[in-house]
């Protein structure tokens, strides 16, 4: 077992990393239509501190690291910043969240770099409602983004739904079937209460719906493709692709098997998306501490991981900071 231990028993292995608060789209249930208050350029974190933390975190254990944001493609030079994490000893995955939308243009390029995984945010295979989610995208981009992302290698091309009652819960079954006709892996999001939306699905009432039109057979572990934490795996009967229910407000357990920590732009360590506390890294970096104090950091992050998070359906909660500027 690599990771570190917290102090609920939990092996914390998996950094997901925000690396811009900027977004090219403003997804309903994430940001407001004028966008948010963005972060000054100077307290966003350069390549070389992210490269530092990382090094921390891979000499503790942490052997995983995803790339997200806001949208990660919004930031210059991506690529390099993948090929500087690659070489770090230790780092055995390294992967991204997208919105797919600049993924035609860089996905070979992200390939060449050393990313291992991407997984696209995709609420919607209609072009119409598409528009009415993201307030500004086009479907098509995103769809030439998955191809592409395929075309480079990637595989399985992993797609994230959250699911929004009376938005776009008609269309389950349609995702259930692209894991058979496309291969893709699916994996259907539990709303988090974030925005002005809070109407969730929960995982239970999504698995019954896309019963009535096949079994879905619990799908462990495939070496590693399909899982990275807290999320439940299902495969149609002769589907290539799986289906994945992400339940972090219905599943009670769910907290259980939490196995990260976020690092928001501008350099805090956060050892719960729903949590406010923070482990304030920019200003340790900045002084240049030794690698051994961001080490102490990011332990200390992990010891105040809370047993769990206290959202309850229904409930629309404010943080202190939105989903972009910590890193969904
Ligand atoms: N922009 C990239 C994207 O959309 O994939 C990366 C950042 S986005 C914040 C990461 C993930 O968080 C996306 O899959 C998005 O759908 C999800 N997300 C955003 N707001 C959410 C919410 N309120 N509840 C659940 N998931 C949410
Ligand atoms: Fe942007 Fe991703 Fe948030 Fe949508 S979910 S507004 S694409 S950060």
């Amino acid at each position: 077992m690599t990771g570190v231990l917290d102090s609920w028993g939990r092996n914390i292995n998996y950094l997901r990393i925000s690396v811009t608060d900027r977004c090219n789209l403003r997804c309903i249930y994430c940001m407001p239509p004028e966008g948010l208050r963005q972060m000054p350029q100077g307290e966003i974190l350069s390549y070389e501190e992210i490269r530092t933390v990382v090094q921390a975190a891979a000499e503790l254990g942490i052997h995983k690291v995803r790339l997200t944001g806001g949208e990660p493609l919004v930031r210059a030079e991506l690529p390099q910043l993948i090929r500087m994490l690659r070489q770090i000893e230790g780092i055995r995955e390294l992967s991204l969240t997208t919105n797919g939308t600049l993924l035609k243009k860089s996905a070979l390029e992200l390939r060449q770099a050393g990313l291992s995984r991407v997984n696209v945010s995709l609420d919607t295979l209609r072009a119409e409602r598409f528009r009415h989610i993201t307030r500004v995208g086009e479907l098509k981009d995103v769809l030439e983004g998955i191809e592409a992302a395929k075309k480079a290698g990637f595989d399985p091309v992993k797609i994230n739904t959250v699911v929004v009652r009376g938005i776009n819960d008609d269309e389950i079954l349609d995702f259930a079937r692209m894991t058979n006709s496309e291969g893709w892996h699916v994996r259907f999001i539990e709303l988090m209460p974030f925005g002005d939306v809070a109407q969730s699905v929960p995982s239970v009432e999504l698995r019954q719906r896309i019963e009535l039109v096949g079994k879905l057979e619990p799908c462990p572990d495939l070496n590693g493709i399909v899982s990275n934490g807290p999320a439940a795996y299902y495969r149609l009967d002769g589907a290539k692709g799986v289906i994945g229910l992400i339940s972090p407000l219905s599943e009670p357990s769910f907290c259980s098997r939490c196995n990260r920590l976020r690092l928001t732009p501008d350099g805090k360590l956060r050892p719960c998306l729903l949590a406010e506390e923070e482990v304030d890294l920019k200003m340790p970096l900045r002084n240049r501490v030794p690698l051994a104090e961001v080490k102490r950091l990011i332990l200390k992050a992990v010891a105040s991981k809370p047993e769990r998070h206290h959202l309850k359906r229904g409930n629309v909660r404010l943080t202190n900071r939105k989903m972009p500027a910590i890193g969904g």
